[in-house]
């Protein structure tokens, strides 16, 4: 990876660290989850609207974490809405082979979410901070799959 695009998706991540989208208590959202990495102490609350069509309408969390499971939270929250399942379930796949340094099958991803999951994967090289990066998406799973909760121990 070159230097200016290390920077590129550093700053990607302190902005979204910094000033979370999508961080707020929907009016009425039809799946939530809670979310804990005991490890660093990140919990977060995730709740998703799904629409009529089985569409992820909205996307919204809230929580204390380390940087960079902010930064993943609400990354995440922005590339989800509008997605199907289906959708979600290959991102997910994408993000988690991204992390842990395997290779993705890159079929359906949107190139903007590509950026965001290689800004977000920078910690494959730390496996502590891996834990921090995926915990949304733990969360994500529970909440859609309507489990109530996911650790990442
Ligand atoms: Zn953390």
């Amino acid at each position: 990876m070159s230097d200016d695009l290390r920077d590129l998706y550093q700053d990607l991540i302190l902005d979204h660290g910094k000033r979370p989208r999508n961080f707020r208590i929907p009016s009425q959202p039809t799946r939530e989850a809670l979310g804990h990495n005991p490890l660093c102490g990140d919990r977060l609350t995730l709740y998703v609207t799904m629409d009529a069509a089985g569409m992820v309408q909205d996307a919204a969390f809230q929580g204390i974490g380390c940087a960079i499971s902010v930064a993943s939270a609400s990354m995440m929250t922005e590339m989800v809405k509008g997605k199907s399942l289906p959708e979600i379930d290959r991102l997910f796949a994408y993000m988690h082979a991204a992390c842990t340094g395997q290779s993705a099958d890159e079929t359906g991803i949107e190139e903007e979410d590509k950026d965001r999951i290689a800004a977000l994967s920078g910690v494959r090289d730390y496996p502590v901070r891996v834990k921090c990066a995926t915990l949304a998406w733990h969360t994500l799973q529970a909440a859609l799959k309507q489990e109530g909760a996911a650790s990442t121990e």
